[in-house]
Protein backbone atom coordinates (compact mmCIF):
# COMPACT_ATOMS: atom_id res chain seq x y z
CA UNK A 1 0.00 0.00 0.00
CA UNK A 2 1.18 3.63 -0.29
CA UNK A 3 1.96 5.35 2.45
CA UNK A 4 4.21 8.06 4.01
CA UNK A 5 6.90 6.97 6.38
CA UNK A 6 9.33 8.35 8.48
CA UNK A 7 12.19 6.67 9.28
CA UNK A 8 15.50 7.61 11.03
CA UNK A 9 18.98 7.21 9.96
CA UNK A 10 22.66 8.56 11.38
CA UNK A 11 21.79 11.77 9.27
CA UNK A 12 18.62 12.19 11.20
CA UNK A 13 14.54 11.87 10.41
CA UNK A 14 13.26 11.55 6.39
CA UNK A 15 9.92 11.16 5.29
CA UNK A 16 9.15 9.72 2.27
CA UNK A 17 5.91 8.77 0.42
CA UNK A 18 6.66 4.96 -0.91
CA UNK A 19 5.55 1.41 -0.52
CA UNK A 20 4.64 -0.08 2.72
CA UNK A 21 3.97 -3.37 3.41
CA UNK A 22 0.65 -4.17 5.10
CA UNK A 23 2.19 -7.17 6.66
CA UNK A 24 4.15 -4.54 8.62
CA UNK A 25 1.01 -2.92 9.90
CA UNK A 26 1.22 -2.77 14.30
CA UNK A 27 -1.54 -4.79 16.37
CA UNK A 28 -5.05 -4.35 16.27
CA UNK A 29 -8.83 -5.92 15.96
CA UNK A 30 -10.21 -3.73 13.12
CA UNK A 31 -8.09 -2.48 9.38
CA UNK A 32 -9.74 0.42 8.28
CA UNK A 33 -9.50 1.67 4.48
CA UNK A 34 -8.30 5.01 4.78
CA UNK A 35 -10.09 7.75 2.21
CA UNK A 36 -9.14 10.54 4.03
CA UNK A 37 -6.67 12.37 7.08
CA UNK A 38 -5.85 15.60 7.11
CA UNK A 39 -2.99 17.92 8.64
CA UNK A 40 -2.41 18.88 11.96
CA UNK A 41 0.07 21.03 14.21
CA UNK A 42 1.43 18.46 15.76
CA UNK A 43 1.56 16.37 12.36
CA UNK A 44 3.49 18.86 11.10
CA UNK A 45 5.96 18.86 14.03
CA UNK A 46 6.53 14.78 13.53
CA UNK A 47 7.17 15.35 9.72
CA UNK A 48 9.52 18.24 9.75
CA UNK A 49 11.03 16.82 13.24
CA UNK A 50 10.74 20.49 14.87
CA UNK A 51 9.36 18.38 18.38
CA UNK A 52 9.91 14.52 19.07
CA UNK A 53 6.33 13.49 18.15
CA UNK A 54 6.98 10.51 16.52
CA UNK A 55 8.16 7.34 19.29
CA UNK A 56 8.62 4.65 17.02
CA UNK A 57 10.16 3.94 13.41
CA UNK A 58 9.74 3.44 11.01
CA UNK A 59 6.82 5.82 11.68
CA UNK A 60 3.27 6.39 8.80
CA UNK A 61 2.52 9.87 10.29
CA UNK A 62 -1.12 11.36 10.36
CA UNK A 63 -2.75 11.75 13.82
CA UNK A 64 -6.38 11.30 12.96
CA UNK A 65 -7.96 9.49 9.40
CA UNK A 66 -11.43 8.46 8.44
CA UNK A 67 -12.89 5.31 6.13
CA UNK A 68 -14.10 2.65 5.75
CA UNK A 69 -14.06 -0.79 7.89
CA UNK A 70 -12.11 -3.66 5.84
CA UNK A 71 -12.32 -6.26 8.26
CA UNK A 72 -12.78 -6.48 12.15
CA UNK A 73 -12.50 -8.99 14.85
CA UNK A 74 -14.48 -6.05 16.71
CA UNK A 75 -18.08 -6.86 18.22
CA UNK A 76 -18.73 -2.63 17.63
CA UNK A 77 -17.61 -2.65 14.06
CA UNK A 78 -18.43 -4.80 11.07
CA UNK A 79 -16.78 -4.51 7.05
CA UNK A 80 -18.47 -1.63 5.50
CA UNK A 81 -18.94 0.57 8.69
CA UNK A 82 -17.98 4.57 7.95
CA UNK A 83 -15.43 4.99 10.87
CA UNK A 84 -13.35 7.65 11.73
CA UNK A 85 -10.33 7.78 14.47
CA UNK A 86 -8.40 10.67 16.49
CA UNK A 87 -5.59 10.52 18.88
CA UNK A 88 -4.48 7.47 20.91
CA UNK A 89 -1.11 7.92 19.98
CA UNK A 90 -1.42 7.38 16.10
CA UNK A 91 1.03 9.11 13.90
CA UNK A 92 2.86 9.19 17.15
CA UNK A 93 3.51 5.54 18.91
CA UNK A 94 0.72 3.42 15.95
CA UNK A 95 1.35 3.86 12.89
CA UNK A 96 -1.22 6.76 11.24
CA UNK A 97 -3.47 7.48 8.98
CA UNK A 98 -1.13 8.86 5.86
CA UNK A 99 -1.89 5.55 4.24
CA UNK A 100 -4.41 3.25 2.42
CA UNK A 101 -4.91 1.09 5.56
CA UNK A 102 -4.58 1.23 8.96
CA UNK A 103 -5.02 -1.53 11.94
CA UNK A 104 -5.98 -0.23 15.27
CA UNK A 105 -8.15 -1.09 18.38
CA UNK A 106 -11.50 -0.60 17.71
CA UNK A 107 -11.90 0.95 21.11
CA UNK A 108 -10.13 3.90 19.69
CA UNK A 109 -12.73 4.13 16.77
CA UNK A 110 -15.43 6.00 16.87
CA UNK A 111 -18.44 5.60 13.88
CA UNK A 112 -18.45 8.72 11.33
CA UNK A 113 -21.87 10.69 13.04
CA UNK A 114 -24.54 11.04 10.79
CA UNK A 115 -24.63 13.91 8.46
CA UNK A 116 -20.85 13.96 7.96
CA UNK A 117 -18.83 12.31 5.36
CA UNK A 118 -15.21 11.22 5.82
CA UNK A 119 -14.15 14.78 3.86
CA UNK A 120 -16.16 16.61 5.96
CA UNK A 121 -14.86 14.35 9.63
CA UNK A 122 -11.26 15.21 8.16
CA UNK A 123 -11.51 18.77 7.35
CA UNK A 124 -13.08 18.91 10.91
CA UNK A 125 -9.66 16.63 11.97
CA UNK A 126 -8.25 16.52 15.40
CA UNK A 127 -8.39 20.54 15.36
CA UNK A 128 -11.91 20.80 14.96
CA UNK A 129 -12.54 18.25 17.85
CA UNK A 130 -10.54 19.97 20.00
CA UNK A 131 -12.37 23.02 19.88
CA UNK A 132 -15.17 21.33 20.15
CA UNK A 133 -13.43 20.19 23.33
CA UNK A 134 -12.62 23.70 24.33
CA UNK A 135 -16.00 24.84 24.11
CA UNK A 136 -17.09 21.61 25.96
CA UNK A 137 -15.19 22.59 28.58
CA UNK A 138 -16.34 26.57 29.23
CA UNK A 139 -19.89 25.19 29.05
CA UNK A 140 -19.20 22.72 31.63
CA UNK A 141 -17.19 25.42 33.84
CA UNK A 142 -21.27 27.11 34.02
CA UNK A 143 -20.47 30.26 31.61
CA UNK A 144 -22.78 31.03 29.02
CA UNK A 145 -22.66 34.20 26.17
CA UNK A 146 -24.74 36.39 28.39
CA UNK A 147 -21.04 36.41 30.95
CA UNK A 148 -19.11 38.37 28.34
CA UNK A 149 -16.89 38.17 25.26
CA UNK A 150 -14.68 35.13 23.88
CA UNK A 151 -11.68 35.56 22.84
CA UNK A 152 -10.03 32.84 20.10
CA UNK A 153 -6.38 33.07 19.74
CA UNK A 154 -4.16 31.58 16.81
CA UNK A 155 -8.08 32.68 14.83
CA UNK A 156 -6.51 32.07 11.46
CA UNK A 157 -5.50 28.37 12.54
CA UNK A 158 -7.22 25.11 12.66
CA UNK A 159 -8.46 24.96 15.74
CA UNK A 160 -9.61 28.98 15.59
CA UNK A 161 -11.07 28.94 12.88
CA UNK A 162 -13.36 25.74 13.64
CA UNK A 163 -13.41 27.48 17.16
CA UNK A 164 -14.77 30.97 15.70
CA UNK A 165 -17.22 29.18 13.84
CA UNK A 166 -18.96 26.86 17.07
CA UNK A 167 -18.69 30.06 19.43
CA UNK A 168 -20.63 31.99 16.98
CA UNK A 169 -23.42 29.46 16.39
CA UNK A 170 -23.28 28.87 20.49
CA UNK A 171 -24.34 32.91 20.41
CA UNK A 172 -21.00 34.27 21.89
CA UNK A 173 -19.88 37.41 20.49
CA UNK A 174 -16.60 36.27 19.46
CA UNK A 175 -13.16 38.38 19.60
CA UNK A 176 -10.61 36.85 17.22
CA UNK A 177 -6.70 37.53 17.61
CA UNK A 178 -4.60 36.99 14.51
CA UNK A 179 -1.43 38.01 13.44
CA UNK A 180 -2.76 38.11 9.72
CA UNK A 181 -4.83 41.03 9.80
CA UNK A 182 -5.35 40.51 6.07
CA UNK A 183 -7.40 37.53 6.69
CA UNK A 184 -10.23 39.76 8.74
CA UNK A 185 -12.58 38.96 6.42
CA UNK A 186 -12.25 35.77 6.58
CA UNK A 187 -12.47 35.59 10.16
CA UNK A 188 -15.47 37.59 10.34
CA UNK A 189 -16.95 35.29 7.61
CA UNK A 190 -16.34 32.49 10.10
CA UNK A 191 -18.63 34.32 12.82
CA UNK A 192 -15.88 37.08 14.20
CA UNK A 193 -17.17 40.07 15.57
CA UNK A 194 -14.27 41.96 16.69
CA UNK A 195 -10.56 41.26 14.64
CA UNK A 196 -7.71 42.28 17.36
CA UNK A 197 -4.11 42.17 16.14
CA UNK A 198 -2.03 39.38 17.89
CA UNK A 199 0.57 41.92 18.74
CA UNK A 200 -1.87 43.21 21.53
CA UNK A 201 -1.46 40.01 23.61
CA UNK A 202 2.36 39.78 22.97
CA UNK A 203 3.68 42.04 25.52
CA UNK A 204 5.10 41.76 28.73
CA UNK A 205 1.89 40.60 30.45
CA UNK A 206 0.81 42.34 33.54
CA UNK A 207 -0.90 40.29 36.74
CA UNK A 208 -4.09 41.84 35.86
CA UNK A 209 -4.97 44.46 32.69
CA UNK A 210 -8.12 45.18 31.87
CA UNK A 211 -11.11 43.02 31.51
CA UNK A 212 -11.73 42.02 28.34
CA UNK A 213 -13.13 38.88 27.57
CA UNK A 214 -15.49 36.01 30.02
CA UNK A 215 -14.25 33.02 27.94
CA UNK A 216 -11.08 31.43 26.06
CA UNK A 217 -10.32 29.58 23.49
CA UNK A 218 -6.15 29.81 23.37
CA UNK A 219 -4.45 27.87 20.70
CA UNK A 220 -1.25 29.81 21.28
CA UNK A 221 0.12 29.41 24.68
CA UNK A 222 2.93 31.53 26.41
CA UNK A 223 3.22 34.87 26.55
CA UNK A 224 -0.28 35.07 24.57
CA UNK A 225 -1.76 32.49 26.81
CA UNK A 226 -0.67 34.70 29.96
CA UNK A 227 -1.98 37.98 28.64
CA UNK A 228 -5.33 36.36 27.76
CA UNK A 229 -5.48 35.23 31.76
CA UNK A 230 -4.75 38.96 32.21
CA UNK A 231 -7.99 40.14 30.55
CA UNK A 232 -10.19 37.57 31.72
CA UNK A 233 -13.32 39.10 33.58
CA UNK A 234 -14.09 37.64 36.93
CA UNK A 235 -15.19 34.09 37.20
CA UNK A 236 -14.00 33.79 33.04
CA UNK A 237 -12.50 30.64 32.25
CA UNK A 238 -9.82 30.28 29.36
CA UNK A 239 -9.66 26.42 27.83
CA UNK A 240 -5.76 25.98 26.96
CA UNK A 241 -5.20 23.79 23.74
CA UNK A 242 -2.47 24.23 22.54
CA UNK A 243 1.35 25.71 22.20
CA UNK A 244 1.35 27.04 18.56
CA UNK A 245 3.52 30.29 19.92
CA UNK A 246 5.40 28.03 22.91
CA UNK A 247 5.03 25.79 26.04
CA UNK A 248 6.00 27.85 28.54
CA UNK A 249 3.80 30.40 30.66
CA UNK A 250 5.10 33.02 31.70
CA UNK A 251 2.29 34.93 33.66
CA UNK A 252 1.22 35.33 37.20
CA UNK A 253 -1.27 34.17 39.76
CA UNK A 254 -3.26 36.79 40.17
CA UNK A 255 -6.21 35.89 37.59
CA UNK A 256 -6.74 32.95 39.55
CA UNK A 257 -6.69 33.99 42.79
CA UNK A 258 -8.11 37.67 42.58
CA UNK A 259 -10.60 37.18 39.88
CA UNK A 260 -11.35 33.61 40.47
CA UNK A 261 -10.61 33.12 36.53
CA UNK A 262 -10.41 29.32 35.82
CA UNK A 263 -7.80 27.65 33.75
CA UNK A 264 -9.14 24.40 31.80
CA UNK A 265 -6.47 21.91 29.92
CA UNK A 266 -7.93 20.84 26.66
CA UNK A 267 -6.51 17.12 26.29
CA UNK A 268 -7.50 15.29 22.82
CA UNK A 269 -5.24 12.02 22.70
CA UNK A 270 -6.76 10.40 25.49
CA UNK A 271 -10.05 11.88 25.95
CA UNK A 272 -12.13 9.09 26.87
CA UNK A 273 -14.83 7.51 24.87
CA UNK A 274 -17.90 9.04 25.72
CA UNK A 275 -16.86 12.41 25.29
CA UNK A 276 -15.47 11.91 21.50
CA UNK A 277 -18.91 10.88 20.75
CA UNK A 278 -20.51 13.75 22.24
CA UNK A 279 -17.94 16.10 20.71
CA UNK A 280 -18.17 14.46 17.39
CA UNK A 281 -21.84 14.71 17.28
CA UNK A 282 -22.27 18.02 17.99
CA UNK A 283 -19.65 18.98 15.51
CA UNK A 284 -21.91 17.09 13.16
CA UNK A 285 -25.51 19.07 14.52
CA UNK A 286 -23.23 22.18 15.22
CA UNK A 287 -20.67 22.95 12.63
CA UNK A 288 -22.26 25.12 9.70
CA UNK A 289 -20.88 23.15 6.97
CA UNK A 290 -20.60 26.16 4.81
CA UNK A 291 -18.20 27.54 7.09
CA UNK A 292 -16.43 24.50 7.04
CA UNK A 293 -16.29 24.04 3.43
CA UNK A 294 -14.94 27.85 3.07
CA UNK A 295 -11.78 26.78 5.84
CA UNK A 296 -11.21 24.20 4.12
CA UNK A 297 -8.46 23.01 1.06
CA UNK A 298 -7.64 19.65 0.15
CA UNK A 299 -4.14 18.10 -1.05
CA UNK A 300 -2.81 14.55 -1.54
CA UNK A 301 -0.05 12.02 -0.17
CA UNK A 302 2.87 13.86 -1.94
CA UNK A 303 1.99 17.64 -1.11
CA UNK A 304 1.98 16.87 2.93
CA UNK A 305 5.30 17.60 3.58
CA UNK A 306 5.38 21.01 1.78
CA UNK A 307 2.19 21.43 3.54
CA UNK A 308 3.87 20.32 6.84
CA UNK A 309 6.66 23.14 6.53
CA UNK A 310 3.51 25.50 5.72
CA UNK A 311 2.02 25.14 9.14
CA UNK A 312 4.72 24.94 11.65
CA UNK A 313 5.67 28.61 10.06
CA UNK A 314 2.17 29.74 10.53
CA UNK A 315 1.42 29.69 7.17
CA UNK A 316 -1.75 27.56 6.92
CA UNK A 317 -5.30 29.44 6.67
CA UNK A 318 -8.14 27.00 8.27
CA UNK A 319 -8.30 23.37 7.58
CA UNK A 320 -5.82 20.73 4.81
CA UNK A 321 -7.56 17.65 4.27
CA UNK A 322 -5.44 14.97 2.61
CA UNK A 323 -7.32 12.67 0.37
CA UNK A 324 -5.91 9.51 0.70
CA UNK A 325 -7.63 6.80 -1.03
CA UNK A 326 -11.29 5.83 -2.61
P1 LIG B 1 -2.39 26.00 13.11
O1 LIG B 1 -0.98 26.20 12.68
O2 LIG B 1 -3.41 25.77 12.08
O3 LIG B 1 -2.85 27.26 13.98
C1 LIG B 1 -2.01 27.90 14.90
C2 LIG B 1 -2.19 29.40 14.76
O4 LIG B 1 -1.52 30.04 15.84
C3 LIG B 1 -1.55 29.99 13.50
O5 LIG B 1 -2.37 29.89 12.38
C4 LIG B 1 -1.37 31.44 13.94
O6 LIG B 1 -2.63 32.09 13.85
C5 LIG B 1 -1.02 31.30 15.42
N1 LIG B 1 0.43 31.30 15.64
C6 LIG B 1 1.37 30.52 15.03
N2 LIG B 1 2.59 30.79 15.50
C7 LIG B 1 2.43 31.76 16.43
C8 LIG B 1 3.33 32.49 17.27
N3 LIG B 1 4.65 32.25 17.23
N4 LIG B 1 2.82 33.40 18.11
C9 LIG B 1 1.50 33.66 18.14
N5 LIG B 1 0.60 33.02 17.36
C10 LIG B 1 1.06 32.09 16.53
O7 LIG B 1 -2.38 24.80 14.15
P2 LIG B 1 -3.66 24.01 14.75
O8 LIG B 1 -4.81 24.93 14.80
O9 LIG B 1 -3.77 22.69 14.09
O10 LIG B 1 -3.15 23.76 16.25
C11 LIG B 1 -3.03 24.87 17.13
C12 LIG B 1 -2.36 24.44 18.41
O11 LIG B 1 -3.23 23.58 19.14
C13 LIG B 1 -1.05 23.68 18.21
O12 LIG B 1 -0.12 24.08 19.19
C14 LIG B 1 -1.46 22.25 18.45
O13 LIG B 1 -0.39 21.45 18.89
C15 LIG B 1 -2.52 22.41 19.51
N6 LIG B 1 -3.45 21.29 19.58
C16 LIG B 1 -3.61 20.69 20.79
C17 LIG B 1 -4.48 19.65 20.96
C18 LIG B 1 -4.70 19.10 22.32
O14 LIG B 1 -5.03 17.94 22.47
N7 LIG B 1 -4.58 19.91 23.33
C19 LIG B 1 -5.16 19.07 19.80
C20 LIG B 1 -5.01 19.83 18.57
C21 LIG B 1 -4.15 20.89 18.48
P3 LIG B 1 -2.78 33.63 13.36
O15 LIG B 1 -1.99 33.72 12.09
O16 LIG B 1 -4.23 33.83 13.20
O17 LIG B 1 -2.17 34.48 14.44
Amino acid sequence: MRAMVIDKSDSGQQASLCDFNEAELMEGDVTVRVSHSCLNYKDGLALTGKAPVVRRFPMIPGIDFAGVVETSAHDGYKPGDAVLLNGWGTGETHLGGYAELSRVKGDWLVPLPAGLTAAQAMAIGTAGYTAMLSLMAIERHGLTPDAGPAVVTGAAGGVGSVAIALLHRAGWRVIASTGRMQESEYLTSLGADEIIDRATLSGAPKPLAKERWAAAVDSVGSTTLANVLSMTRSGGAVAACGLAGGMDLPGSVAPFILRGVALLGIESVMAPKPRRVEAWGRLARELDLTKLDAMTRTIGLADVAEAAAEIIAGRVRGRIVVKIGG
